[in-house]
């Protein structure tokens, strides 16, 4: 695997291999990866002669500075196991590499920006769409790879696409879970063993959600997780929503493609995720 940490190097080597028509697919990550992480690098590999990874703790995307101080950074860790994996290219530049000093930018997202995560992680997309926004221009990806995980922002990024006519083709990836179902995650690391139990109570509702779904009780399945994640012990629910799946508005009788999201804090980490439902 190359590793390159400035945009200058890695632009001019993947210029030569773009020469040579090999087409180049892309996963984003701020690192600490597990099989999340692998399972759209495997993706990757299956539709792409190449694939390039990125490792980048977006300061920009963070709205609390405790948050993005204690992200872990296992980058000798994560080195070996793109190896593994059969990652072609990592990327991992320095914040002085990605952003020159007091830096501004702002989309027009509309209103999705402000719903959901939006509401509780205000300018968060903002940072998003600018860090990938600065990814897809120094690598040029024939196709990026997002995780479901991240639902609203596989919608952000697919907006931004759209806005700015980037010419890059974009897959959602499904969510991949440990055994017992809580959602993988590199937050998932500073969950304690009480936390850690805790945390199921979010897959457990949006399972339950799912197999009981019915489009005329809408509210009444929204208002029973609601209550049965708020009476878990050391969870504080953000919020739990049963949306639209295109637009993020509540979805109704007629929704045709509802999704169930989730955030909440679990002791001090905040966890999110989601389930598609029809
Ligand atoms: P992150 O490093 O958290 O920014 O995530 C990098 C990419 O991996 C994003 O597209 C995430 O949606 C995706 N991802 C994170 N967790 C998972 C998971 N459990 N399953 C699948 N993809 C994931």
């Amino acid at each position: 695997m190359r590793v390159f940490t400035t945009t200058l190097e890695i632009q001019q080597y993947l210029a030569d291999l773009r020469n040579k028509g090999l087409s180049a697919g892309f996963v984003a990550t701020m690192g600490a990866l597990h099989q999340g992480h692998l399972s759209l690098i495997q993706q990757a590999k299956k539709d792409n002669d190449l694939v390039i990874c990125s490792i980048f703790v977006n300061p920009t995307q963070f709205n609390d500075p405790a948050d993005l101080e204690k992200y872990p950074r296992p980058i000798a860790h994560d080195t070996q196991m793109l190896e593994q994996a059969g990652c072609d290219i990592l990327f991992n530049p320095e914040v002085t590499e990605m952003y020159a000093d007091n830096e501004h930018w702002h989309l027009a997202l509309g209103e999705i920006e402000h719903l959901l995560e939006g509401k509780f992680r205000p300018g968060h997309y903002q940072g998003v769409t600018q860090v990938v926004y600065k990814l897809f221009n120094i690598l040029k990806p024939n196709t990026a790879y997002f995780g479901q995980k991240d639902y609203q922002q596989v919608m952000v990024i697919t907006k931004m696409v759209e806005l700015l006519n980037l010419p890059v083709k974009l897959i959602m990836c499904p969510i991949l879970r440990e055994e017992d179902g809580l959602a993988m995650s590199s937050r998932n690391i500073h969950l304690t063993a009480e936390d850690r139990l805790h945390s199921l109570i979010l897959s457990k509702t949006l399972n339950w959600v799912k197999k009981n779904f019915d489009s005329n009780k809408i509210a009444d399945l929204r208002d029973k997780a609601t209550e049965a994640i708020n009476a878990e012990d050391g969870v504080s629910l953000e919020y739990f929503e049963l949306v639209d799946g295109d637009s993020l508005h509540a979805a109704n009788q007629g929704t045709k493609n509802v999704v169930a999201l989730v955030a909440a804090r679990v002791g001090k980490t905040r966890l999110i995720d989601n389930v598609l439902i029809n």
